[in-house]
């Protein structure tokens, strides 16, 4: 981890910013390579990433590793956050007041990684990180070249994995989804290598004509 990402894990380490802070065993920062190209960013930790301080380590988190093995990813290639770093008490959805509370961590984390593609798992990170209302049902696999913390990025939502895990319809179309990553990756790598040549000025009408010598 960079000096700066680790200095920032310790400063939200004792974090009392909302009421989650009294019922976490700890709070669960992002984990994994602080200069990934790509970040993933899901809701909120549960029982067994509050109990081990890491995101995704249940069930949810085996199934997000077994996708990225079928792009040839692992953990250790990808950073890993959540819209709330600390566990909501029974797995309840995050409170809007929780959300705000907590975002400022996550954009901070954004503004550190800089990754190139953020991909959204489930509505509250891709509600949260878009800015708009639309659910994931709606825009997952649909990519977008957004602004987050500073940087030009390619935000793509995708089907949380927790909701995949027991609906199979859902888990193809997450599958389908996750195999347009390494396109996306590449994709803003080009656009970064090659940037698109700038379009020649248009010049006034009026001046064409005159060099056409109409006037
Ligand atoms: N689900 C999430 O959204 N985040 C985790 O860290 C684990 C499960």
């Amino acid at each position: 981890m960079s000096a700066e990402l680790l200095a920032f894990r310790d400063d939200t380490a004792g974090c009392t910013r909302c009421r989650l802070s009294e019922g976490r065993t700890q709070v669960v920062f992002g984990a994994g390579n602080p200069a990934a190209d790509l970040m993933f960013v899901g809701e909120a930790p549960g029982f067994h990433e509050d109990k081990q301080g890491v995101p995704f380590v249940g069930q949810a988190g085996k199934l997000l590793e077994t996708l990225l093995a079928g792009i040839g990813l692992t953990r250790p290639d990808v950073y890993i956050a959540n819209v709330l770093m600390c566990r909501p008490p029974g797995n309840r959805d995050p409170l809007p007041d929780e959300i705000e509370a907590c975002e400022g961590h996550l954009w901070k984390q954004i503004e550190l990684i800089r990754p190139k593609v953020v991909a959204t798992l489930g509505n509250f990170a891709t509600k949260l990180l878009s800015g708009r209302p639309t659910g994931i049902t709606r825009v997952h696999g649909q990519e977008q070249q957004v602004e987050l913390g500073g940087n030009s990025v390619v935000l793509y939502p995708l089907y949380h994995p927790a909701a995949a895990l027991y609906t199979p319809r859902m888990l193809e179309v997450l599958e389908s989804d996750f195999r347009r990553i390494p396109e996306l990756l590449g994709r803003s790598l080009v656009a970064e290598r090659d940037p698109e040549p700038e379009a020649p000025a248009l010049r006034p009408p009026q001046e064409v004509a005159v060099q056409l010598g109409l006037f």
